[in-house]
Protein backbone atom coordinates (compact mmCIF):
# COMPACT_ATOMS: atom_id res chain seq x y z
CA UNK A 1 0.00 0.00 0.00
CA UNK A 2 1.43 3.60 -0.51
CA UNK A 3 1.67 6.02 1.36
CA UNK A 4 -1.34 8.06 -0.33
CA UNK A 5 -3.80 4.99 -0.25
CA UNK A 6 -2.86 4.59 3.49
CA UNK A 7 -3.68 8.36 3.63
CA UNK A 8 -7.51 7.67 1.74
CA UNK A 9 -7.91 4.19 3.96
CA UNK A 10 -7.17 6.27 7.72
CA UNK A 11 -9.68 8.93 6.56
CA UNK A 12 -12.32 6.98 6.57
CA UNK A 13 -14.60 6.00 9.75
CA UNK A 14 -12.53 2.70 11.12
CA UNK A 15 -9.75 5.40 11.78
CA UNK A 16 -11.50 8.49 12.31
CA UNK A 17 -13.47 6.84 15.30
CA UNK A 18 -9.42 6.36 17.00
CA UNK A 19 -8.68 10.29 15.72
CA UNK A 20 -9.85 13.53 17.66
CA UNK A 21 -12.70 15.10 15.39
CA UNK A 22 -10.30 18.01 14.57
CA UNK A 23 -7.32 15.51 13.33
CA UNK A 24 -9.48 13.40 12.14
CA UNK A 25 -10.84 16.44 9.83
CA UNK A 26 -6.98 17.15 9.14
CA UNK A 27 -6.10 14.05 7.62
CA UNK A 28 -9.14 14.57 4.97
CA UNK A 29 -8.47 17.20 4.32
CA UNK A 30 -3.99 16.72 3.81
CA UNK A 31 -5.13 13.38 2.07
CA UNK A 32 -5.27 14.88 -1.56
CA UNK A 33 -6.75 12.31 -2.91
CA UNK A 34 -10.40 12.44 -5.05
CA UNK A 35 -13.20 13.17 -3.07
CA UNK A 36 -14.70 10.43 -3.87
CA UNK A 37 -11.50 8.18 -3.43
CA UNK A 38 -11.92 4.97 -1.01
CA UNK A 39 -15.80 4.92 -2.33
CA UNK A 40 -17.12 1.61 -3.65
CA UNK A 41 -20.75 0.53 -5.56
CA UNK A 42 -22.84 2.27 -5.77
CA UNK A 43 -21.16 5.20 -7.20
CA UNK A 44 -21.59 8.44 -7.11
CA UNK A 45 -20.59 11.99 -8.55
CA UNK A 46 -18.83 14.08 -6.28
CA UNK A 47 -20.17 17.54 -5.44
CA UNK A 48 -18.55 20.71 -7.00
CA UNK A 49 -16.26 22.65 -4.61
CA UNK A 50 -17.55 25.38 -6.75
CA UNK A 51 -20.48 26.47 -9.05
CA UNK A 52 -20.50 25.76 -12.61
CA UNK A 53 -19.93 29.42 -13.38
CA UNK A 54 -16.92 29.52 -10.92
CA UNK A 55 -14.46 28.85 -13.79
CA UNK A 56 -15.55 31.57 -15.72
CA UNK A 57 -14.19 32.91 -18.22
CA UNK A 58 -12.15 30.00 -19.06
CA UNK A 59 -14.35 27.28 -18.67
CA UNK A 60 -17.79 28.39 -18.90
CA UNK A 61 -20.78 27.40 -16.85
CA UNK A 62 -22.41 25.80 -19.98
CA UNK A 63 -19.59 23.28 -20.45
CA UNK A 64 -19.33 22.75 -16.65
CA UNK A 65 -22.89 21.74 -16.53
CA UNK A 66 -23.04 19.46 -18.84
CA UNK A 67 -19.35 17.96 -18.11
CA UNK A 68 -19.95 17.33 -14.41
CA UNK A 69 -24.12 16.48 -14.53
CA UNK A 70 -24.40 14.18 -17.73
CA UNK A 71 -21.33 13.50 -19.28
CA UNK A 72 -19.60 12.39 -16.16
CA UNK A 73 -23.28 11.38 -14.49
CA UNK A 74 -23.00 8.83 -17.18
CA UNK A 75 -20.29 7.12 -16.75
CA UNK A 76 -21.30 6.51 -13.09
CA UNK A 77 -24.68 5.24 -14.35
CA UNK A 78 -23.39 3.00 -16.77
CA UNK A 79 -20.59 1.57 -14.44
CA UNK A 80 -22.97 1.08 -11.78
CA UNK A 81 -25.36 -0.79 -14.19
CA UNK A 82 -23.08 -2.61 -15.15
CA UNK A 83 -21.86 -3.99 -11.38
CA UNK A 84 -24.81 -4.28 -10.47
CA UNK A 85 -25.59 -8.33 -10.67
CA UNK A 86 -21.85 -8.35 -9.55
CA UNK A 87 -22.38 -8.40 -5.84
CA UNK A 88 -18.76 -9.86 -5.06
CA UNK A 89 -17.05 -6.79 -6.85
CA UNK A 90 -19.32 -4.30 -4.68
CA UNK A 91 -16.66 -3.85 -1.76
CA UNK A 92 -14.00 -2.66 -4.53
CA UNK A 93 -13.20 0.88 -4.90
CA UNK A 94 -13.19 1.79 -8.74
CA UNK A 95 -9.10 1.98 -8.71
CA UNK A 96 -9.06 -1.50 -7.60
CA UNK A 97 -11.71 -3.00 -10.51
CA UNK A 98 -9.36 -0.78 -12.58
CA UNK A 99 -6.27 -2.73 -11.72
CA UNK A 100 -7.81 -5.96 -12.07
CA UNK A 101 -9.49 -5.22 -15.06
CA UNK A 102 -8.28 -8.15 -16.86
CA UNK A 103 -9.49 -10.88 -14.51
CA UNK A 104 -13.04 -9.76 -14.35
CA UNK A 105 -15.67 -11.27 -16.34
CA UNK A 106 -15.41 -10.46 -20.10
CA UNK A 107 -18.45 -7.92 -20.66
CA UNK A 108 -17.34 -5.74 -17.74
CA UNK A 109 -13.67 -5.06 -18.75
CA UNK A 110 -14.47 -2.51 -21.34
CA UNK A 111 -17.31 -0.79 -18.78
CA UNK A 112 -14.54 -0.60 -16.44
CA UNK A 113 -11.93 0.89 -18.51
CA UNK A 114 -14.27 3.06 -20.17
CA UNK A 115 -16.76 4.35 -17.16
CA UNK A 116 -14.64 3.53 -14.26
CA UNK A 117 -11.87 5.39 -15.99
CA UNK A 118 -13.96 8.22 -17.10
CA UNK A 119 -15.59 8.36 -13.17
CA UNK A 120 -11.76 8.31 -12.07
CA UNK A 121 -10.37 11.00 -14.58
CA UNK A 122 -13.08 13.37 -13.67
CA UNK A 123 -13.42 12.88 -9.90
CA UNK A 124 -9.98 14.06 -10.37
CA UNK A 125 -10.35 16.83 -13.02
CA UNK A 126 -12.87 18.74 -10.80
CA UNK A 127 -10.34 18.68 -7.72
CA UNK A 128 -7.35 20.18 -9.29
CA UNK A 129 -9.26 23.10 -10.60
CA UNK A 130 -10.35 26.17 -8.88
CA UNK A 131 -11.84 30.20 -9.20
CA UNK A 132 -9.34 32.27 -10.16
CA UNK A 133 -8.47 34.92 -7.66
CA UNK A 134 -9.05 31.92 -5.13
CA UNK A 135 -6.10 30.59 -2.88
CA UNK A 136 -3.67 28.57 -5.20
CA UNK A 137 -5.43 29.07 -8.41
CA UNK A 138 -3.34 29.74 -11.69
CA UNK A 139 -0.43 30.74 -9.66
CA UNK A 140 2.78 28.77 -9.50
CA UNK A 141 3.86 25.79 -8.15
CA UNK A 142 4.99 25.58 -4.74
CA UNK A 143 9.04 25.95 -4.20
CA UNK A 144 10.34 22.07 -4.47
CA UNK A 145 8.10 20.93 -7.36
CA UNK A 146 8.77 24.18 -9.28
CA UNK A 147 12.64 23.20 -8.82
CA UNK A 148 11.38 19.39 -10.09
CA UNK A 149 9.88 21.54 -13.03
CA UNK A 150 12.58 23.16 -13.85
CA UNK A 151 15.03 20.39 -13.65
CA UNK A 152 13.02 18.39 -15.81
CA UNK A 153 12.02 21.13 -18.39
CA UNK A 154 13.93 23.87 -18.09
CA UNK A 155 11.51 26.60 -16.46
CA UNK A 156 7.55 26.71 -15.65
CA UNK A 157 6.89 28.11 -19.03
CA UNK A 158 8.48 25.49 -21.11
CA UNK A 159 6.84 22.81 -19.11
CA UNK A 160 3.75 24.81 -19.81
CA UNK A 161 4.72 24.78 -23.52
CA UNK A 162 5.34 20.87 -23.43
CA UNK A 163 2.09 20.14 -21.52
CA UNK A 164 -0.02 22.00 -24.45
CA UNK A 165 2.11 20.36 -27.33
CA UNK A 166 1.66 16.93 -25.89
CA UNK A 167 -2.51 17.72 -25.76
CA UNK A 168 -3.01 18.90 -28.64
CA UNK A 169 -1.15 15.71 -30.16
CA UNK A 170 -3.61 13.68 -28.50
CA UNK A 171 -6.18 12.56 -31.59
CA UNK A 172 -9.89 12.12 -30.71
CA UNK A 173 -10.97 11.81 -27.41
CA UNK A 174 -8.27 11.42 -24.39
CA UNK A 175 -6.14 12.99 -21.47
CA UNK A 176 -3.12 14.50 -20.62
CA UNK A 177 -1.12 14.37 -17.44
CA UNK A 178 1.81 15.11 -15.13
CA UNK A 179 3.08 12.13 -13.26
CA UNK A 180 5.87 11.15 -10.92
CA UNK A 181 7.67 8.10 -11.74
CA UNK A 182 8.21 6.52 -8.34
CA UNK A 183 11.62 4.46 -9.68
CA UNK A 184 13.41 7.56 -10.77
CA UNK A 185 11.77 10.52 -9.32
CA UNK A 186 11.25 12.50 -12.29
CA UNK A 187 8.22 14.27 -13.38
CA UNK A 188 6.65 13.12 -16.74
CA UNK A 189 3.99 14.33 -19.44
CA UNK A 190 2.16 11.63 -20.63
CA UNK A 191 -1.30 11.16 -22.12
CA UNK A 192 -4.05 8.56 -22.65
CA UNK A 193 -6.93 7.90 -25.50
CA UNK A 194 -10.25 7.81 -24.60
CA UNK A 195 -10.94 7.20 -20.42
CA UNK A 196 -7.47 5.44 -19.53
CA UNK A 197 -4.84 7.10 -17.90
CA UNK A 198 -2.62 7.06 -14.62
CA UNK A 199 -4.81 7.65 -11.99
CA UNK A 200 -4.76 4.08 -10.63
CA UNK A 201 -1.23 3.18 -11.05
CA UNK A 202 0.86 2.16 -8.20
CA UNK A 203 4.48 2.64 -9.31
CA UNK A 204 3.58 6.39 -10.35
CA UNK A 205 2.19 9.54 -8.74
CA UNK A 206 -0.74 11.67 -10.68
CA UNK A 207 -0.38 15.49 -9.69
CA UNK A 208 -2.79 16.78 -13.09
CA UNK A 209 -4.97 16.09 -15.65
CA UNK A 210 -6.45 17.53 -18.46
CA UNK A 211 -10.11 16.54 -20.08
CA UNK A 212 -9.14 17.39 -24.03
CA UNK A 213 -12.28 15.50 -24.85
CA UNK A 214 -14.11 17.98 -27.22
CA UNK A 215 -17.28 17.97 -24.59
CA UNK A 216 -15.08 19.85 -22.27
CA UNK A 217 -14.20 22.67 -24.46
CA UNK A 218 -16.84 22.48 -27.37
CA UNK A 219 -19.47 25.00 -26.58
CA UNK A 220 -17.32 28.02 -25.28
CA UNK A 221 -13.59 27.01 -27.48
CA UNK A 222 -15.23 24.58 -30.71
CA UNK A 223 -12.54 23.41 -32.52
CA UNK A 224 -9.74 25.41 -30.85
CA UNK A 225 -8.19 22.99 -28.50
CA UNK A 226 -5.11 25.72 -28.16
CA UNK A 227 -7.44 27.96 -26.75
CA UNK A 228 -8.86 26.14 -24.06
CA UNK A 229 -5.58 24.68 -23.01
CA UNK A 230 -4.06 28.30 -22.52
CA UNK A 231 -7.29 29.38 -20.84
CA UNK A 232 -7.07 26.30 -18.55
CA UNK A 233 -3.91 27.01 -16.87
CA UNK A 234 -5.74 29.92 -15.20
CA UNK A 235 -7.59 27.47 -13.20
CA UNK A 236 -5.10 25.17 -12.10
CA UNK A 237 -5.41 24.46 -8.36
CA UNK A 238 -1.06 24.79 -8.31
CA UNK A 239 -1.39 24.01 -4.04
CA UNK A 240 -3.36 20.70 -4.78
CA UNK A 241 -0.91 19.60 -7.26
CA UNK A 242 2.37 20.82 -5.04
CA UNK A 243 0.84 18.73 -2.19
CA UNK A 244 0.47 15.70 -4.26
CA UNK A 245 4.07 16.08 -5.55
CA UNK A 246 5.10 16.37 -1.77
CA UNK A 247 3.28 13.16 -0.61
MN1 LIG B 1 -14.78 14.82 -19.72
Amino acid sequence: MNRRSFLTRTSTAALAASLTPALSKLSAATATTPAAAGATYPFAVSPLAYDFAALEPHLDAATMKLHHGKHHAAYVTNLNAALKDHPKLHGQTVEQLLRQRETLPAALQPVVRNHGGGHLNHEFFWQIMRPVGTAGAGGQPGEKLAAAITAEFGSFEKFREAFNAASLRVFGSGWSFVIVDHATKKLKITTAPNQDGELYQTDRTCLLACDVWEHAYYLNYQNRRADYLKAWWNVVAWDIVTRRFAA
